[in-house]
């Protein structure tokens, strides 16, 4: 495993991160747990979580690794300002986490999905969730104060720019890169820390291995050039990789131990073969989940990636939905993609800023034949 420096930190953190967002909950948490210990024992020292994730399992399955885990280790969770909107709000979760963590002190603590200008407002405000963090540094209950941004390169700049934060945690990709690249490159004028998630683009990559291929050199398949192209990104302090089983940590392993950095002809190279449109694929996060029509509105803008990488439209994407109504993202849905108000709350929430309600109305026709 190879490590570098978290920012100015002075923390040496693997460029593999554990990242607690994939993990298979039919199994026992035990066993997850011993995923966990398990990437460890490779040389991964970086494991993220956060309230919420896997059913809200996660913390918990940390927790039970960290029980008997050869340190040192560092570990990240996260509050959103939306719902710890005050400091004391923000304490508690921070004492809620290191309660279901079983440690002493977070390491890095998120203020957690920054979508738009008015989150990081809220976060910073006076007697809101950074001040309370502040307070938790103090006790030495955190050690480092980070964030998480959605936003664009010069918006997280900006906001990198007040020197409140230690990190910064982006989705950033072989994809999507170039509209990141301006947030990466102030975190590092600045010397913060940053982490990147969602390498393979929220699993695009993997279940295309043949349409991206042209990411990867000879002998290398699309996953693994994409898991090359962060952790050999100077750019990159730690990857964060979501596993299900030991299979997914070896390879990651594998790449981490080997990746060397991109040149800059095959920087270049990307860029000019990577359209426009890659920026705009719905990434699945879940964000927007809670749509008062009950309609799977990721699930939906998941079967919508195939339109916007791969051109299938019409009869194509009827063919698309058909196969998802069978064995796919839109098995027992409880609407579809016709019932659709366009209240706007999905595309208020969604961290990729997609148009939801018109690819929506844009499936719904493709959708019609099928009633
Ligand atoms: S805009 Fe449409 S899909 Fe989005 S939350 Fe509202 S009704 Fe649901
Ligand atoms: S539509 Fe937006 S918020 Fe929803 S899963 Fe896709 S990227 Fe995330």
């Amino acid at each position: 495993m190879r490590y570098s420096e978290y920012g100015r930190t002075g923390k040496q953190v693997s460029v593999l991160g554990f990242g607690g967002m994939h993990f298979d909950t039919s199994r026992p948490r035990a066993e997850n747990a011993d995923l966990v210990r398990y990437a460890c024992s490779l040389g991964v020292n970086y494991f993220d979580t956060a309230p919420g994730y896997c059913g809200d399992e996660s913390e918990p399955i940390f927790g039970e690794a960290f029980r008997d885990m050869p340190g040192p280790f560092y570990v990240s969770t996260k509050g959103m300002p939306t719902s710890f909107d005050t400091a004391g709000k923000a304490r508690d979760a921070v004492r809620r986490s290191l309660d279901r963590l079983g440690i002493p002190k977070i390491d890095f603590y998120h203020v957690w999905c920054l979508r738009e200008m008015d989150h990081y407002d809220l976060a910073v405000k006076p007697g809101g969730q950074y001040e309370g963090l502040l307070q938790c540094k103090e006790e030495g209950l955190i050690e480092h104060i980070v964030c998480s941004s959605h936003q664009t390169g010069p918006e997280v700049a900006h906001i990198l720019s007040k020197d409140e934060f230690e990190g910064v945690l982006l989705g950033v990709n072989i994809l999507n890169f170039p509209y990141r690249w301006d947030g990466l490159v102030a975190a590092r004028d600045r010397g913060i820390g940053v982490v990147a998630m969602n390498p393979l683009a929220g699993g695009a990559i993997p279940q295309h291995e043949s349409e991206f291929s042209f990411l990867a050199r000879e002998g290398e398949s699309a996953t693994e050039a994409a898991l090359r192209f962060n952790m050999g990104c100077p750019l990159i302090t730690v990857t964060l990789n979501g596993f299900t089983t030991r299979e997914h940590v070896d390879l990651a392993c594998r790449v981490a131990d080997s990746a060397e950095p991109m040149s800059e002809e095959e920087v270049e190279r990307l860029r000019g073969e990577l359209g426009e449109n890659l920026d705009t694929i719905c990434t699945g996060c879940g964000y927007c989940k809670g749509c008062p029509q009950d309609i799977p509105v990721a699930n939906y803008m998941q079967v919508y990636n195939e339109h916007v990488m791969f051109g299938v439209a019409g009869e194509g994407m009827t063919d698309k939905i058909r196969s998802n109504y069978s064995w796919g993202v839109l098995v027992g849905r409880a609407a579809d993609a016709d019932a659709c108000t366009a209240c706007g709350q999905c595309e208020d929430a969604c961290t990729q800023h997609l148009p939801i309600i018109k690819r929506l109305a844009e499936m719904a026709e493709w959708e019609a034949p099928l009633k």
